[in-house]
């Protein structure tokens, strides 16, 4: 297929090397001469440009820009597309992007991989960063289905675990899941910041080890990422982050008590769960 990608980042330049690998014909547009350049080099693209015309002769177009750049990327596109060209997005957040890109272009079917890093940028790309992960795709009652299986299909192709839900679903989901977690994590990066007593703070910045690489890392991220989750999915960061604060809530009561069964009976609990999200039926 002649597959368009525009916003040659992480998550479109790791598309772009996956889906060439598989025989496709890649054409990346971005912002920057200087990443169309990296592209070709890295054998991301076929061709790149930072001109939209490059992409009027694909059949189906990623759009990996930023959540807030989507909108305006698409709009500049109009002109240029086939009225059977299927158009997709990888965006973090799913009603607000459906919403705003629906009047202007019907062909689109919303979607976010749930894959990533901490790094940004085309150098970031990496080869099979979606095998194994959930990819998941938004569909809205008036998405044609001929739209949603090509864009299905190329998502398998990738070895990733296919899901489809409504858009609505999906952020309130991943509000739990993945923009809580960045929120969380930020806060506890943030709060070690906190600590008054220059020494502690170095102690413990030479003692962190693994548990800190680990909590920290969706927290120290792509700002830019974290910022447009909390803006495009406002109500369910909202709801989830009320959701953790009671949950915090009832821990610091139960350590001002000593009630030390009650954090055990919890940890068990969570312990019991976690893999449900990790390696779910
Ligand atoms: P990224 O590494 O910063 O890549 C975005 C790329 O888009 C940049 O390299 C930039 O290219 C280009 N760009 C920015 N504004 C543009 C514009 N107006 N027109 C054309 N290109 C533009 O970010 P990312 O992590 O790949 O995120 C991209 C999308 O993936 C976002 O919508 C995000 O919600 C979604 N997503 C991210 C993750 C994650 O964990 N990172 C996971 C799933 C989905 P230049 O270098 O040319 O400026």
């Amino acid at each position: 297929m002649r597959i368009g990608i525009v916003g040659l980042g992480l998550i479109g330049g790791s598309l772009g090397l996956d889906l060439r690998s598989l025989g496709h014909e890649i054409f990346g547009v971005s912002r920057q001469p200087k990443t169309c350049e990296i592209a070709l080099q890295r054998g991301v693209v076929d061709q790149a440009s930072v001109d939209l015309l490059l992409l009027a002769k694909t059949e189906v177009i990623f759009v990996c820009t930023p959540l807030g750049a989507i909108q305006s990327t698409v709009e500049q596109l109009v002109p240029y597309l086939q009225p059977e060209v299927v158009l997709t997005d990888v965006g973090s957040v799913k009603a607000a992007i459906a919403q705003k890109i629906l009047p202007f272009w019907g062909n689109f079917v919303p979607g976010h991989p749930m894959a990533g890093t901490a790094e940004t940028g085309i150098e970031a790309a990496q080869s099979r960063l979606f095998a194994g992960k959930p990819y998941v795709l938004t569909p809205t009652d008036k998405t044609p289905p001929a739209s949603v299986q090509v864009v299905a299909d190329l998502v398998k192709s990738l070895s990733a675990t296919l899901y489809q839900c409504s858009p609505a679903a999906h952020d309130r989901a991943v509000s739990l899941i993945s923009h809580l977690p960045v929120m969380v994590s930020a806060s506890l990066i943030a709060t070690c910041l906190q600590e008054p007593d220059p020494e502690t703070l170095l102690l413990a910045q030479q003692l962190a080890s693994s548990g800190f690489r680990d909590t920290s890392r969706v927290g120290g991220g792509n700002p830019e990422l974290g910022r447009m989750m909390a803006e495009y999915n406002q109500a369910e960061v909202l709801r989830s982050l009320h959701g953790y604060r009671q949950t915090l809530d009832r821990l610091i009561d139960s350590i001002e008590t000593q009630n030390w069964s009650a954090i055990e009976q919890t940890l068990r609990q969570n312990q019991q769960a976690r893999p449900q999200f990790l390696n779910p039926m």
